[in-house]
């Protein structure tokens, strides 16, 4: 799904280059030992991103599981697969949710249900899936005035539901969970390690990482090549998840460069600041391509993501690049770098302001949670 906003990307020179010391799973049910203590297991999707990378943590009284795939028949198959082969006579003691998107925590209902064991992950990104409005039928006014505002047009906004169609890949979500919070040392383990918080993809995303061992597993915060969703979305209008997502890769570029990262997608590198290095300039290049494109005449959201990716995209991916795009535009109008005004229709029309100076903000710290809000 994130093809379409795929980046050219550049290596930084100034780091050493990515590494990429395992091969990946040949088969669907096959596990790969990445060390003694983690298996990397492949679950199939139905997007372009193809698959989801599974990985079994040992702990002390069996295995942890740490994301889960989407919910279907082939996927509950291979778990099946998994449990009756590598797994036979084992226990799964936990299932640990790096966040709420449904190629990650889809199957835990079926899982939690399957081992009576528990749900691990964060407040926000479990009452984020619960809360999700999975099967809207018509687009609510709240959503079609966030669309309108974005210059979307109105005759196609039933195709903005899309993002609501994701019931089927979800098992009943667990009714309990532990809740993961920044810091907190992962209780099933006698080694170190330790939850980190990540924000801009979805709201409160869990890391895993062992300064021990030198391995992070990074979910969807850190992948090694396509670059994670960064959206503003019609349920959560004023969010700014560009200028989260900045802060949150200040945090990883303090972790030490030889690590192992294990990402959701893709395969396993070292090399991390190579990697946050690539990610800043991504977002920056982006952030500077938008102020080139408002330096005309005033232009809606919209018409920015028609000007960025030329060719048609599916219903999906154009929602992605949508909220993408409005998160950067958010992003340079905290700066200051953008005015933003409603058109005689209501659609917010963007003009750069300057055309000098960096486009992120050097502190990388969140500059806009709220606008000044008024109701009348
Ligand atoms: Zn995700």
């Amino acid at each position: 799904m994130e093809k379409a906003l795929q980046g050219q990307l550049e290596p930084a020179s100034d780091v050493a280059a990515m590494t990429f010391p395992h091969l990946p799973p040949q088969s669907k049910a096959e596990l790969v030992d990445v060390t003694p203590e983690i298996k990397w297991l492949r679950m199939p999707m139905p997007y372009a991103l193809d698959h989801v990378n599974i990985y079994l943590l040992r702990v002390a009284a069996g295995w942890m599981i740490i994301d889960t795939g989407i919910d279907s028949s082939e996927t509950r198959s291979i778990w099946e697969e998994v449990f009756s082969g590598v797994l036979r006579g084992e226990n799964v003691v936990g299932i640990f949710c790096s966040h709420h998107h449904v190629d990650h925590m889809g199957l835990a209902g079926f899982l939690t249900e399957r081992w009576r064991a528990p749900l691990l992950t964060t407040y926000e990104e479990y009452f984020t899936l619960r809360g999700w409005p999975a099967d809207l039928e018509a687009v609510p006014w709240q959503h079609a005035e966030f669309f309108q505002q974005a210059g979307f047009p109105k005759e196609q906004l039933a195709q903005t539901l899309v993002m609501f169609r994701f019931s089927a890949m979800i098992s009943p979500v667990p009714p309990a969970f532990i809740r993961l919070k920044d810091g907190c040392r992962f209780p099933y383990d006698g080694g170190d390690w330790q939850v980190i918080i990540g924000q801009g993809h979805s709201p409160e995303h869990a890391l895993l990482y062992s300064s021990d061992k030198k391995i992070l597993i990074s979910g969807d915060q850190l992948l090694p090549k396509i670059t994670s969703n960064i959206s503003i979305s019609a349920v959560n209008p004023e969010d700014d998840p560009l200028g989260s997502w900045f802060a949150s890769l200040d945090r990883l570029d303090d972790l030490s460069d030889d690590i192992l990262v294990l990402p959701g997608h893709g395969l396993p590198f070292r090399g991390i600041k190579t990697r946050v290095a690539e990610l800043r300039n991504h977002h920056e290049r982006r952030l500077g391509l938008i102020i080139d494109a408002c330096s005309g005449q005033a232009i809606s959201a919209y018409e920015l993501v028609i000007a960025m990716y030329p060719n048609p995209l599916s219903d999906f991916d154009l929602q992605l690049a949508l909220g993408e795009c409005l998160a950067h535009l958010r992003y340079l109008r905290a700066l200051g770098r953008l005015s933003a005004k409603p058109d005689e229709y209501g659609v917010i029309r963007y003009k750069t302001l300057t055309t000098s100076g960096s486009c992120i903000n050097k502190e990388n710290k969140p500059l806009l949670h709220c606008r000044n809000i008024s109701i009348p």
